[in-house]
């Protein structure tokens, strides 16, 4: 049935859109409206580029400022600043009220607090909040784009800061009972026994700060969070509820709902959330490919899709980082003395390209361990559709059939996989190998 709900999100979708022609002051950065708002559009980079160097780690970065402002900014604070808004009272953050453009009904302004657009059931205006506050104040986007973000920096608006430190909170809690009950708990023996079978040592678990969650814990965690004055609304908000929903669908499916959590941080070092890695030895490669509790993902989405998993920050690093299959991958090659590791995402160009590519655009050198029988057509077609700045950053590093590179590292020690790391050729080499 094609709802009302329906119909404004999709109408919100296309007035995010409406950003398009506006963005990027110098020409260079595109978006375009995807699935929930604005999403960096990376096929945009042009494939012809004579950037000088130096220009394209600008650009990323203006991007990124532009990003980093829709995901902070708050549309019902910045639009209840001009109209007298009130919530629709079905526990989202959606609000309504009169519409500044055409003065119809009293409440047919509609704006979304989740993805931050707004839509006029009378006029039909909408887009995002930048869009309303371009128009109100007759602006261009641009020019809305450097006031608003005035307005963020001078304290004026709050955005979504405070919000932000809820669920810092929050998560610094999971990580803390998390890692207790590693340590601890019951449930811990049988994780710390598969975790010593995989050849990582007591130290280096509590270098990455590993905990265990399962539906019995998580029920628990949820009590204590609830003693603390986390309202059952605010851990919906903030991902957790689903998450507890989605242990107690695999306890009832009859797999073992025990799972070792790797906390996932950003460049401030702050836990955003936090990879899952199964404990059962026949399913030694089962893994959650995305991160849980949704939290920061459902608050910051742009920055979210920026976040990687690694020991160190891949962005500082003058060496050539490793890019691997799997978060507990980073453990194990940390584990083997290899602290360059990143986990990025699954190393599937025809699934993950645009969160592949946004990374490749950011380091500085980049190694990636293939397997002969994975470079075919497919993969070299998806590898040429990134920019030509980011495959000249690729190298390649051929692994035996059947073996990932921490179980090569087990095998023939540090030295040689450092050997091998350090004979990587380019894309052009590797096809003619
Ligand atoms: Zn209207």
């Amino acid at each position: 049935m094609f709802t009302r709900r329906a119909l404004f999100k999709m109408l919100a979708a296309i007035g995010a859109g409406s950003l398009l022609p506006a963005v990027g002051e110098n020409g260079m950065a595109r978006f375009s409206g995807i699935g929930e708002g604005l999403a960096f559009d990376s096929s945009a980079q042009p494939r012809d580029s004579r950037a000088k160097p130096g220009e394209q780690a600008v650009e990323v970065s203006g991007i990124e400022q532009w990003e980093d402002l829709l995901d902070d900014l708050d549309a019902v604070e910045l639009i209840g600043r001009y109209i007298s808004l009130r919530p629709t009272g079905d526990e989202s953050r959606n609000s309504k009220g009169p519409c500044p453009f055409c003065r119809q009904g009293a409440d047919s302004l509609l704006v979304d607090g989740r993805d931050d657009s707004y839509f006029c059931t009378d006029c039909l205006a909408g887009g995002h909040a930048l869009d309303f506050y371009a128009r109100i104040e007759g602006l261009s986007l641009s020019e809305s784009v450097r006031s608003v973000r005035r307005l963020m920096e001078s304290g004026v608006l709050q955005g979504k800061r405070p919000r932000l430190k809820r669920f810092q909170c929050i998560i610094d809690e999971i990580n803390r009972f998390a890692h207790e009950s590693l340590i601890h708990g019951r449930e811990g023996v049988l994780a710390s026994s598969w975790i010593d079978r995989q050849g990582v040592t007591a130290e280096t678990a509590e270098h990455f700060s590993l905990g265990i969650m399962s539906y019995a814990l998580a029920e628990q965690l949820r009590e204590r969070l609830f003693a603390m004055g986390y309202s059952k609304n605010e851990l919906e908000q903030f991902g957790v509820e689903g998450w507890i929903s989605c242990m107690e669908d695999r306890m009832r499916d009859g797999a073992l709902d025990l799972a070792l959590l790797l906390p996932l941080r950003n460049a401030e070092g702050c836990i955003c959330g936090f990879y899952e890695q199964g404990i059962e030895d026949a399913a030694g490669s089962l893994w959650s490919g995305d991160f849980l509790p949704y939290g920061f993902k459902l608050l910051f989405p742009r920055q979210a899709g920026r976040l990687v998993f690694s020991n160190f920050d891949p962005r500082d690093s003058a060496r050539a980082v490793v890019l691997v299959g799997r978060p507990w991958d980073v453990v194990l090659l940390a584990q083997g003395g290899m602290d360059h590791a990143v986990y990025v995402s699954p190393l599937d160009l025809a699934d993950c390209r645009d969160r592949l590519g946004r990374f490749l655009m950011c380091a500085r050198k980049i190694i990636w361990p293939v397997h002969r029988s994975e470079v075919n057509v497919g993969f070299v077609r998806n590898l040429l559709s990134l920019s030509d700045q980011s495959i000249g950053r690729l190298a390649f590093m051929l692994l035996p059939e059947g073996e990932r590179l921490p179980e090569l590292l087990r095998r023939e020690g540090l030295a040689a996989i450092q050997t091998c790391l350090a004979g990587a050729v380019p894309l052009k080499a590797l096809l003619w190998v």
